[in-house]
């Protein structure tokens, strides 16, 4: 148990697992691992240091400052920063030779005139918005966009990208038509220039749904750490990713108590008979969101117990009564497997209000975590 009473588990074996499944579907395509936010809470370095050796030759990251990290850490190959670069941060990107997405004609002239002052070239990705909504410059202007690109010293493209918002959805009609619209852009581009950038469009759900909009390259997020983008998958490939993440406690304190008892901050859980209640070091501090009172459950001795009362911010409260024997010191499973149960990032996702996603990020970088190969 060490200093830390509870613990998040990163299984880089079932990583490493996740991976070699992505590569059979994706066959021919090049994977960009997308392990921005430390990677969904995994950790970046180790799990960017597993995905080099699994031969993973580029990394997806938001900011600037995680590419930096990622050359200390010795991770060669390609690092496409998201969210592009401020003025202060691009003699790290020029040092580190890192890749920027680029969405806007003064931000290119910038990269362009730093790289020139440095006597360097930057690689660019261009972002097209096609039906995101969000980041990146409208399909019509990419032609020009590129054709001003090409006049320029001191960057080059390297990709051209765009992004799906609703890949996920398989009652959505916009992911076809944002398709379409991504590969007529890419041919008026190539029409006036002598194209040989990567082009790349598919996430997690794009890569598992449509194996026909896989591009040049595919920039594989949450399906590497082992979750689902999308509610289930009827794919008999996709239901063999595994988990990597999980997240485990012990008990601290059992009392018996009597029917009527008021358990936690605002008393919103009394007890309806005797009851055996569990305490635990765990709260919102470790990402275990206030959000889950009397609605989460957790695993001890292999069976399912309900969270009771308010979460606080070091404490919660379980029921125990009808687990036989449970006892200080006994490990509680709050995400993850025990014995033949489990728990999911999606089970605690519909109780916190959200999405797996942000069960792994709350989890993950809110506790102490350990490696296991
Ligand atoms: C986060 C992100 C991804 C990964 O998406 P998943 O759904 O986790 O696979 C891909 N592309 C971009 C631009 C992203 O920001």
């Amino acid at each position: 148990m060490a200093s830390h009473m509870s613990r998040v588990d990163i299984n880089l074996g079932s990583l490493r697992k996740n991976c070699r499944l992505l590569r059979k579907i994706i066959g021919n395509a090049d994977m960009l691992a997308v392990i921005k936010s430390d990677a969904y809470g995994h950790g970046m370095v180790p799990v960017a240091k597993c995905l080099a050796e699994e031969g993973v030759q580029a990394f997806g990251v938001a900011e600037v400052h995680e590419g930096v990290l990622l050359r200390q850490s010795d991770i060669a190959g390609d690092i496409i920063v998201f969210l592009g670069a401020d003025k202060n941060s691009m003699s790290d990107v020029i040092r580190c030779g890192l890749e920027l997405v680029v969405f806007g004609t003064e931000q290119l002239q910038e990269i362009s005139s730093i790289a020139c002052g440095l006597d360097s070239r930057v690689g660019v990705h261009l972002k097209i918005d096609s039906g995101m909504g969000r980041l990146g410059i409208s399909p019509d202007d990419a032609p020009d966009f590129v054709k001003s690109l090409e006049q320029l010293k001191g960057v080059y493209l390297a990709g051209i990208m765009s992004h799906f918002p609703q890949a996920d959805d398989p009652h959505a009609q916009i992911t076809e038509k944002q398709y379409d619209l991504f590969i007529q852009t890419l041919e008026k581009i190539g029409r006036g220039s002598s194209l040989s950038s990567v082009s790349h469009i598919a996430n997690s759900a794009a890569i598992l749904r449509f194996p026909q909009m896989h591009c040049d390259m595919v920039r594989p997020g949450i399906s590497l750490y082992g979750c689902y983008p999308f509610v289930s998958s009827l794919d008999a490939i996709a239901q063999e990713f595994e988990s990597v993440m999980t997240y485990t406690t012990h008990v601290i304190q059992v009392k018996d108590v009597p029917a009527g008892f008021a358990v936690s901050y605002g008393g919103t859980y009394i007890t309806e008979r005797p009851s055996r209640l569990a305490v635990l070091p765990v709260g919102y501090n470790n990402g275990y969101l206030r959000s889950l009172s009397n609605r989460a459950q957790v695993l001890v001795r292999g069976k399912r117990a309900p969270q009771r009362g308010r979460v606080c911010m070091n404490l919660t409260i379980i029921d125990v009564t009808d687990i036989e024997g449970v006892s200080v010191g006994d490990e509680v499973v709050l995400m993850g497997g025990q014995g033949e149960n489990q728990i999911t990032a999606d089970e605690i996702a519909g109780w916190m209000n959200t999405i797996n996603y942000e069960v792994l990020c709350l989890l993950g970088n809110n506790n102490k975590r350990f490696y296991n190969s």
